[in-house]
């Protein structure tokens, strides 16, 4: 049965939850805010089920898109509500059209990131954007299911993990299945999300919350939130909360090792920014937002002949050196610094770990200096 020893070895996809037969598995918080699963051993068979679907415990090689694309859906206005090019909601809407289901992230109403789906074009909307929070997958892989099995078409969205662990669930392969996860710099602590909220807004006051709020471009975006009709909107680079996570301060542990990139989650589809797009193709670049788009399958392929989108093929190797997140795992170095001052300095060890920082990165560079200084004097 799965004994989760090593938080490294969990990404808290939820397949081995959905798939006891026992229903013996719970998953459960733990102290940074993360969901791990807890086995009630009374219960238990030792099937050994929830081990053979854990994607993690079963991970597969790295391999290159058949396709690589830089994409943007024509409708200005829906590129500008999406993160990137707006390629998920042109594939979201053609699922929907063809009597399909979207599965994807949504906001709830006390601004937790959830899991949901829908049938509807309006529906679509509420999954458009980045959330820079771990879902909580619920019990969707088994809903899925139940679409795929009536012969419904069904698109399911997430990060690589999650992709991989609805393929692990399932064990079997659905034509009309279409996976599609986001470039993945890993997943914030839900817990520290709750308390960047409750320090810095009121109580059921806000209406309106965007990670990625366009309207001083794409590259520099805001992160944008209203409460009670008084919006108020912050460069990214200035708002604390997506300070820490950009430095990777506290991402899920297994988000520093992870076992899902590089095309290793089985998704037909990758979508990420084309962070690059200045230095590869700049006639492209309007700074609404473009995004990558890596087909990793031909079902993927088949797909996007039957899409509104512009696109153009572009090398896999040009762009992913603009994009590491797409084949690198982000960096552990002062996630245990920031636990470890959290723990008494709360929300101002954001500041307090990236002064840390701050300070080592300038050590380092005036010892190089010093290095370069001496060897021209000797
Ligand atoms: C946590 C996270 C980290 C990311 N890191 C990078 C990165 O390092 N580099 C990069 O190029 N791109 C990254 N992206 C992806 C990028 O921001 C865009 O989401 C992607 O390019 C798709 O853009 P779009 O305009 O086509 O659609 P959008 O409408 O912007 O994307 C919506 C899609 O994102 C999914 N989604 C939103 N939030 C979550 C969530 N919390 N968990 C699971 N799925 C979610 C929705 O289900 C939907 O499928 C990240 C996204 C997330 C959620
Ligand atoms: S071994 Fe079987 S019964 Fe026990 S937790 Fe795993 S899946 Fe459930
Ligand atoms: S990675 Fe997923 S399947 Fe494996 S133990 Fe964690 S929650 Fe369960
Ligand atoms: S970085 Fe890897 S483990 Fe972390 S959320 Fe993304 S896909 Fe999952």
């Amino acid at each position: 049965m799965i004994d989760i020893k090593d938080k490294k070895q969990c990404c808290g996809c939820g397949a081995c939850e959905q798939r006891c037969p026992k229903r013996c598995i719970s998953l459960k918080t733990d102290e940074q805010g993360f969901l791990y699963p807890y086995v009630d051993q009374e219960a238990c068979v030792n099937c050994h089920v929830c081990e053979q679907v854990c994607p993690v415990l079963d991970s597969a090689e790295k391999k290159k898109p058949v396709m690589t694309y830089a994409a943007m859906n024509p409708d200005d206005g829906i590129r500008l509500k999406s993160s990137s090019g707006g390629v998920f909601t042109a594939l979201a809407e053609y699922v929907v059209k063809n009597s399909g289901v979207v599965f994807g992230a949504r906001f709830n109403e006390s601004w937790e990131v959830v899991h949901d789906y829908t049938e509807t074009i309006e529906g679509i909307a509420a999954f458009r954007g980045s959330k820079y929070v771990q879902s909580v997958i619920g019990d969707y892989y088994v809903k899925a299911e139940q679409f795929l099995e009536q012969g419904r078409m069904v698109l399911f969205s997430g990060t690589p993990c999650q992709i991989a662990g609805l393929k692990h669930y399932l064990k079997k392969e659905y034509e009309r299945l279409l996976t599609v996860e986001v470039a993945c710099h890993g997943v914030p602590s839900p817990l520290i999300w709750k308390e960047y909220l409750s320090e810095n807004t009121e109580k059921g006051a806000v209406k309106e919350l965007s990670f990625r709020e366009k309207s001083n471009g794409w590259k520099n975006y805001n992160f944008y939130i209203c409460q009670d009709h008084v919006c108020h909107k912050e460069l990214f680079k200035d708002n604390m909360f997506m300070k820490g996570f950009l430095n990777d301060l506290y991402l899920r542990p297994a988000c520093y090792h992870c076992h899902f990139k590089a095309g290793r989650s089985g998704a037909d589809v990758l979508l990420a920014d084309f962070w690059g797009a200045g230095a590869v193709r700049p006639e492209l670049d309007d700074d609404k937002g473009l995004s990558l788009m890596f087909l990793y399958s031909q079902k993927g392929k088949l797909i996007l002949q039957n899409l509104l989108l512009e696109f153009s093929e572009v090398d896999y190797k040009d762009v992913v050196k603009y994009n590491p997140a797409v084949i690198k795992s982000a960096n552990p170095y002062f996630n245990r610094l920031f636990w470890k001052s959290h723990k008494e300095k709360g929300l101002a060890s954001i500041e307090y770990v990236l002064s840390k920082k701050r300070f080592l990165l300038f050590k380092k560079f005036h010892n190089l200096w010093r290095k370069a200084w001496r060897k021209l004097w000797n």
